[in-house]
């Protein structure tokens, strides 16, 4: 198999894995225990908490581990104060988990702008100040975008929201752990992140809350998290969240360099060998093992059917696209032509991929393409 889909999810690391087994076989306190056994699971995850905080220059206080990215941005979003009189600003290109979020919000009564993005997926600081009301509690941009890999203007989104004393909350779940991110330095006030995107398990991750003491929880209960956030901690989740974070972090320049190899190889492959494609994204200003690529007349959902019964992973534009609904919002809010937009296939590279693995892919896509095209 070669799996080129880690936007998707990612293969779990071994150091997170040799940290998770002994949590599960032996060590499985309970961290809120009052017993040795359960304070070694307790300052597992103090530890974890100290690290992650390190690695993003914000306090351990600051941090709320949680189940993931869909977690972490609902409750970036539905924790906001007076909330049905609120107005939220985000974008078009948002992941689910914030758009849904925001549309909830909305029929609680909340105002939301969804903001425009240039042709490659990025937004206009102008027009994100225009947008500004008195009553904007909340401006919401993502920091990358898990379809077509633009960066957004991330640190100058900070400086106008803190220059108007709004929350910026950026969903982080996609650019965590492949690119450098400052929360202090980019003047980010809440930030979620995932840990299956950076070879950490699956249903684990944490919200970043600067303000952590005007912070509403969403889940309520044994007051875990410092009561912010119930629910007795997944301690091997978040171990193992910590040891891929480590090597994340440890090897970020190592692997960006490697992706952006192994894209930019693709890229210039794919657009040299096949007629009639389109690159979507921002050419450089982008994560470093996303390429998507839209084909004129190719039914995208059918061309990853194909693909994957050839062993390769990859995905169409969006989970819409397969069932053969609209295609996304991401690729609706860039004008892709719409001969283009329903053959829109993302190819997510990471740093254990090979120039091998490349090479077939971009063979058999080819052949595939013809095939669909001669049909
Ligand atoms: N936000 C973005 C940008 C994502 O790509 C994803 C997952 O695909 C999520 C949020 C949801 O994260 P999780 O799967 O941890 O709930």
């Amino acid at each position: 198999m070669i799996y080129l889909d880690n936007a998707a999810t990612t293969a779990v690391c071994k150091e997170a894995k040799e940290a998770m087994v002994p949590l599960l076989e032996d060590e499985y306190g309970n961290p809120s225990a009052n017993y040795p056994f359960g304070d070694r699971a307790g300052s597992i995850v103090e530890r974890a908490r100290i690290r992650m905080a390190g690695m993003i220059n914000a306090n351990p206080e600051n941090i709320i581990f949680t189940s993931g990215g869909t977690e972490s941005d609902n409750s970036a979003v539905l924790k906001i104060k007076d909330i049905e009189n609120s107005h939220i600003i985000t974008t078009k290109i948002e992941h689910h988990a914030i758009l849904n979020t925001c549309e909830y919000a909305r029929k609680k009564g909340a105002e939301v702008t969804y903001l425009n993005v240039n042709p490659d997926g990025e937004i206009n600081i102008d027009e994100l100040e225009k947008s500004i009301k008195e009553n904007t509690r909340l401006i919401s941009v993502m920091f990358a975008n898990n379809e077509i890999g633009t960066i957004e203007p991330i640190a100058k989104i900070g400086r106008l929201a803190r220059a108007y004393g709004i929350t910026f909350h950026t969903d982080a779940v996609q650019a965590f752990g492949h690119v450098p991110i400052n929360v202090a330095r980019m003047n980010i006030d809440m930030m979620s992140v995932s840990a299956h995107k950076f070879n950490g398990p699956k249903g684990v991750g944490f919200l970043y809350v600067r303000n952590i003491d005007d912070f509403e929880p969403l889940i309520w209960g044994g007051g875990q998290e410092n009561g912010k956030r119930s629910g007795t901690e997944n301690v091997a989740g978040i171990a193992g969240m910590e040891q891929a974070a480590i090597q994340s972090i440890k090897n970020m320049s190592y692997r960006m360099q490697k992706e952006q190899y192994l894209r930019n190889y693709l890229i210039n492959r794919v657009m040299n060998e096949i007629d009639d494609v389109k690159l979507n994204g921002h050419k450089f200003k982008r994560l470093p093992g996303n390429a998507n690529f839209s084909f004129k007349n190719i039914n995208a959902a059918k061309l990853v059917e194909d693909m994957g019964n050839e062993g390769i992973c990859i995905s169409a534009g969006s989970a819409c696209a397969a069932a053969g609904g609209k295609p996304s919002q991401v690729i609706m809010a860039i004008n892709v032509q719409k001969e283009y937009a329903y053959g829109t296939v993302r190819i997510t590279i990471s740093h254990e991929n090979t120039r091998d693995e490349i090479d077939r892919t971009v063979e058999i896509m080819k052949k595939l393409i013809k095939l669909q095209r001669e049909q």
